[in-house]
This record gives C-alpha cells, structure tokens and sequence, in this order.
C-alpha cells in the first residue's frame, strides 16, 4: 500500500535526500527489493523538465513544458494502427461539452468532465480509484461563455490541481482524492469562469480565467502548490489609471488605450487557455484574451493597440515580472483572442538554429517567433482571411483591409469570433517538422449596434454582427450552411505552407496528437476518432466513438503496452450557439474516456438518441416590435446557451418545444425567478425586466412556429 507519508511533498523531498545520500545501504540490492508502489503524482521540477525522457508518462497538460503533444512512443505505428482496439471505456455521467487531455502519471490517469469534476482511474483497466465534485453551483453556468467545460489538471509531488467553473482552484490528494486545500482566484461576484488546465512550475500552481465576453479585466495567477496561498497576479490590461498602476508593464500598456475601458467591464484580455515555458530561458508564455467589448470604438474610442489583449506575454514564473510581449491583434474587435494553443520547438531556419514559439491563433495567420525576446521571425494566413491582406514582419503589424472595423457598414469576415483555430489543441512532430492544427472556416457578420449599454453579468460584446450570423430567411439560412468548414491542416511552420489537409464533414473537430509512430489522431464533430499517417495525412483507422469530440488524444505506456486515450462527449461555443447545424447534423453527446491499444476489440453499448424538438406553439398574439425587442433581448441573455435563432445545439433544452410557450407565469418562475437553477438555468430577474420576459417569449414562439414549419417539410436536413 502507498503510505500517506511518502505522498506528501516533504515525504518524497525526504526519500530523494536520502536516495541521493546513499542512505540505503542497509536495504536489499534493487533485484531483490519488494515491489514497492510509487506514491501517486510524484512530479517535481526534475521530472517535468524531463518529460520528454519518460515517454510512458504524460505528466502535464501538452506533455512536456514545449506543449508540443508529441510522443516518442512508437509501438502504435502506420504498420500496426490497424490493429488498435478499444482496451477500455469509462462513463462520465456529465452531458456538457468534454475537453479535458487527460493526464498519466505511474500508471494512474487524472482527467476531468463537465462540471470540473475530477476522476482519477487505473490507466490499465478505466477502473475508478476515486472522484472529485467540486460541487459548482450549476447556475454558475450563466456567466460561461462557451459551456460548463474543463480542459483537464496539473499534478505536483502528490497533489492534483483544478480549476473549477465558479473560479476557485482546489488541491486534492492524489492518493485519496481529499481535498487539501481550495482557494478563490476571482471575486466570485464578477462573472470570471475557469475553464483551462493549470501548469505547476517550481512549486507555483499558474491558472488563468474566462469572461471577456461578459466584462473582466483578464490575469494571470500563481498560488503555492503547499498552501494555496497568491504568490503573484499579473495583469493583463490596465485598470482605472486614476489608482495607479500595479507595474510598469501596465503603465506602458495604459498608453495603448482610450476612455474609460475600466467602467465597461475591466477591458478584458482574460488568459483562458495556453501556456508554456521554457525551463532554460526561465520564460513562461502565456496568450491573452480579446477586449470587452470586442467592438473597439466602444471599448477604447479612437483606437490603440490596447495592449495586451491578443498577445502572446512573457514572464518569469517566480514573480509574474512581464519580460516581453508580442500582439497578433492590435485594438482587437473580433473576438480574435491570442489564447489559443502555444508551441515551443527548436527549428532551423535559413540554416540556422532558432527557438521558437509558434502560435494559429484566432485571427487565422500562423505566427513564428524567437521565444528568446518576441521577435517576429514570420507569419502567413492557414486559413481564407478577409480582414487583413498580410503581416508586415518588419513591423510586426497585421495589414487591415478597409472596412474591417465595420465602422460605417457591416462586414463580413473570415474567420468568424471562433476563429481560424480555438482552444482545440494542435500538435508539432519533430520528425515530419508539421504542426496539425484542427482548423475552422466560418464567417461571421460584424455590425456597429444600434445601441450599446453595457450590462453587468451578461454579454457585451458591442457589436451586432452576431445577430446576422444565421440570416433570417431560411433559404439564406440554407445558403450559410456549406460556409461553414472545418478541416485537419497540415502546416510547415519552416516554409508557411500547407502539406497536406483533410477536409472535415463537420466544423468544431476535435484537438490533435501526433507521435513517433508516424501518425496524428484527431476526433471529429460527426464522431470518428481517426489516425492518419502524419507524413502524408493518409487514412489508417478510425473508431465510431457515438458522439461529437472535441477533446485531443493522449498516449502513455505501461508493462510495455503502449495506450492512446481520449475523452470524448461533444460541446463548447459552436455546440450551443450553432444549434442549427447540430440538430442537421445530429451529434449526440455521451460523456466517455475511451482508451486503445493494439489487439484489444472491446465494444460500446449502443447508443439510442433521437434529436428532435417537439413543436407544439401557441397562437402568437404579440405585435412585430414585442417580437423585435424579444429578439433583441433574447440576443443579449439567451442566445450563448440556448443557440442562435432559437435553435439549441440540444445540450440545453430547445425553447421552442417549451410547454412553457404557453404559461407566461410559468415562463417567468423559470426565465425571471430562478425554478430551474438546479438543471443550471439561472435566475434573470437582474437583468430581464416582465416586459422583457414577455417580449423574449413572443420571440421563441416566433421561432417555434417557423421551427413548426421547417419540420414539416424538412427543410433543416441537408
Ligand atoms: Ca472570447
């Protein structure tokens, strides 16, 4: 049995002391030694720095501190991957978006669901050795702009680390699953969510947050891996300059901006997602989020750079002291968030060695920089863009076409506020010197308000064009639909050009994993989980997982037997917003770790799920400007849940089959006063007036007898 003793940090401190003192000189030769079990999650500096050498293990988020997602295990090859199986399978029992990469560490898997809720199995068997709830309050989910999703832990001399939707990070035992300590990282009355994985570097736990949408100002956080203790916060964007300023990054960064950003929400730049660090540098890299609100004439009127929304930021891990920054966006106004997924390699370039950072952020340009001090070494468009023409790598800037800041008309764009690419994790293979990037092409419509108020607690993003982002006829709608690609890119990083691609039937796919078998896995919005050789993208296997993925694959090694693992369960912002294309496409959710291995030929139970909506609307007696105004408003509260025009991504109940339609008081006991905060519909009261509430469901009955319609005569199946 582990002994408690040897799990805590001081316990395995002790025993490397001893280990290295030669104080075992009484204990029998290694051959002889009773097999001892290691203590659970007995990572420290030495061994995550080291991560690349112990190939068997995946002990932080991207694998190794360069984030690369590449494995040196090759026992699954293009030769054998058609022999991969499924070993074994493990319920979830959430029915929200999964994204979280699990985690391995001597033979135990930490991962996470819905919820933020924590499991720790036997890599070997799925067989459960513990779970956490955090026991997020589920209206909570109000102020999550992309669903009650978690991207996974950060374990750390016998500690697992998470951050849970409501802003807290907690610290459990990886042993027992204990709590050991839990911290509140936000001011839990603002709308910040945490919905990334934290990274432990040298003892500080590093965890950002969400809630740029809603109206925070975005930082970063590090907290003793011990107490739970604040070492350090660094901000993101500067606050009222009236109060002074916390450094003097935020001092340089207060020039970059106009108005009073402060009193809209906090101006954003939340850093919800990557992060990565360079031990030999001592850089840690973190990417920012877009402003609030997106609309940049709203936000800092007049202009700026607004730095450091949409940049890429590095700091020293010991103390948060800023050290340099890159932005791919200046004066951002799209949602065109730098979060997204940071790589860190070492590849030669014009003959030459570089270490570089590599970044596809929102915005749709791949970008190349020296990590050593930020210089742009190249960047070109991987997807169709039609808001800049190029970047200017003399100085760094992105060349925007006229008209792209909609201040006069609307444009449309591509790529849309999801992106080019968005928190799905892209993966580099040293040996094909490719960077997999699970790539989206969607336009969206960006328009100046007819009128912006900002509103604590529920989106503000200043700008119209969501509304168009499905027209309102359904022959336009119809029309929309094959705009919207996702595919699997091939990218080389060294020339800026694509090798190969597959294109996708659906958009929001899942991340990549790439290894040394000469292969990438990624899982898809229709439900394969696919392996392609990585070389040339060739097709080798695929699994019919019953449901939409989002989440990458990871792969690990145990007694010789090589692993790859990933959970699925479909969701995220597309799942809900784009109700429209989930319900065409009928992509169920069912909450999974599915874990493979070669000659193994295990089976799913099947899966009976249905997607419709049943229409049963009562007669409309609402006039066109309740309706308008309902339209408006629902926009404004109940889209980012509940789906564009009304349609759910059916992770969250369809409105328009409401019973609810037809009982005003009962809509308002739900819609105003909170009757079903339990299921995670929270309480609008604060924000949704009776008149509103009545104009909302004129709104919905709208769109239910219309929905009524298109059923009959089937117009939302391709
Ligand atoms: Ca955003």
């Amino acid at each position: 049995m582990r002994t408690a003793e040897l799990a805590t940090p001081m316990g395995v401190v002790l025993a490397m002391l001893l280990s290295m003192l030669g104080c075992e000189s009484d204990r029998p030769e290694p051959a002889e030694r009773p097999a001892v079990e290691p203590a659970p999650a007995a990572v420290d500096a030495a061994r995550l720095t080291a991560a690349d050498g112990e190939p068997g293990s995946w002990m932080s988020y991207g694998r190794t501190y360069s984030e690369q997602r590449y494995s040196p295990l090759e026992q699954i090859n293009t030769e054998t991957v058609g022999e991969l199986g499924l070993a074994w399978s493990f319920d979830l029992e959430t029915e929200r978006g999964i994204e979280a990469t699990s985690l391995v560490v001597d033979g135990v898997m930490y991962t996470t669901s819905a919820w933020s809720i924590v499991h720790a199995l036997d890599a070997r068997t799925g067989e459960p050795l513990w779970r956490y709830d955090p026991g997020v309050a589920k209206d909570k989910a109000r102020h999550a702009c992309c669903d009650a999703v978690n991207r996974g832990v950060a374990v750390w001399q016998g500690q697992v680390f998470v951050g849970a939707l409501d802003g807290r990070l907690l610290a459990l035992d990886a042993a027992t699953g204990k709590l050991n300590w839990e911290v509140a990282t936000v001011d839990p009355a603002l709308p910040y969510t945490i919905t990334g994985a934290p990274r432990v570097i040298r003892g500080k736990v590093l965890i950002g947050n969400g809630g740029a949408e809603f109206g925070v100002r975005g930082f970063l956080g590090a907290y003793d891996a011990n107490t739970g203790e604040r070492v350090w916060r660094f901000y993101t964007v500067p606050g009222n300059p009236e109060l002074g300023f916390e450094n003097a990054a935020m001092a340089m960064a207060a020039k970059t901006w106009n108005g009073k950003w402060w009193e809209l929400g906090g101006g954003g730049g939340t850093v919800w997602d990557a992060m990565a660090y360079d031990p030999e540098l001592d850089l840690l890299y973190i990417g920012v989020g877009n402003g609030t609100p997106w609309n940049q004439e709203i936000r800092s009127p007049g202009g700026g750079d607004n730095l450091f929304l949409s940049s890429i930021v590095a700091l020293r891990p010991d103390t948060g002291e800023y050290v340099w920054h890159y932005q791919t966006t200046p004066g951002e106004s799209w949602d065109y968030t730098a979060t997204q997924h940071i790589i860190l390699a070492d590849l030669e370039l014009d003959g030459k060695p570089r270490q570089v950072l590599m970044q596809a952020p929102k915005n749709g340009f791949f970008y190349v920089l020296d990590r050593r001090d930020g210089t742009l070494l190249s960047a070109d468009n991987y997807i169709n863009i039609t808001w800049a023409t190029h970047v200017d790598v003399k100085t760094g800037r992105p060349v925007e076409v006229p008209g792209a800041r909609y201040k006069d008309s609307p444009f449309l764009m591509f790529p849309s506020y999801l992106g080019g690419h968005n928190w799905h994790p892209m993966s580099y293979n040293p040996d094909t010197g490719l960077v997999y990037i699970p790539a989206l092409d969607i336009p969206a419509n960006y328009a100046q308000p007819e009128k912006f108020r900002y509103r604590p607690g529920i989106t503000n993003l200043g700008t119209d064009g969501i509304l168009a982002g499905l027209p309102d006829s359904q022959a336009e709608r119809d029309a929309m639909r094959p705009l919207v690609a996702g595919r699997l890119l091939a990218w080389n990083p060294k020339t800026q050009k694509e090798a190969w691609r597959v294109e996708h039937k659906g958009s929001w796919n899942g991340g990549t994993l790439t290894t040394a078998g000469n292969l990438v896995f990624q899982g898809t919005a229709d439900g394969r989980f696919v392996a392609y050789s990585a070389d040339e993208g060739k097709r080798l296997w695929d699994f019919p997982a019953q449901t939409g993925i989002v989440a990458p694959a990871m792969t690990y090694e145990i007694d010789g037997e090589q692993y790859v693992s990933l959970n699925v369960g479909w969701g995220g912002a597309f799942a809900l917003v784009f109700g429209e294309f989930v319900q065409a496409e009928s992509i169920p959710n069912v909450s999974r770790v599915l874990t493979f291995k070669l000659g193994a030929t295990g089976q799913l139970p099947a899966v009976d799920w249905q997607p419709t909506v049943s229409f049963d609307p009562p007669p409309q007696t609402a006039d066109d400007e309740t309706i308008r105004e309902g339209f408006a408003e629902y926009q404004d509260v109940c889209m980012g849940c509940h789906g564009l025009n009304a349609v759910s991504g059916l992770l969250i109940p369809d409105l328009r089959g409401s019973a609810l339609l037809h009982d005003q008081t009962g809509w308002d006991a739900v819609v105003r006063n909170g009757a079903l905060r339990e299921n995670g519909m929270a309480a609008f009261g604060d924000q949704v007036s009776p008149e509103q509430s009545r104009a909302i469901r004129a709104y919905v009955i709208q769109q239910a007898w219309r929905g009524l319609e298109v059923q009959k005569t089937g117009l939302t199946r391709r």
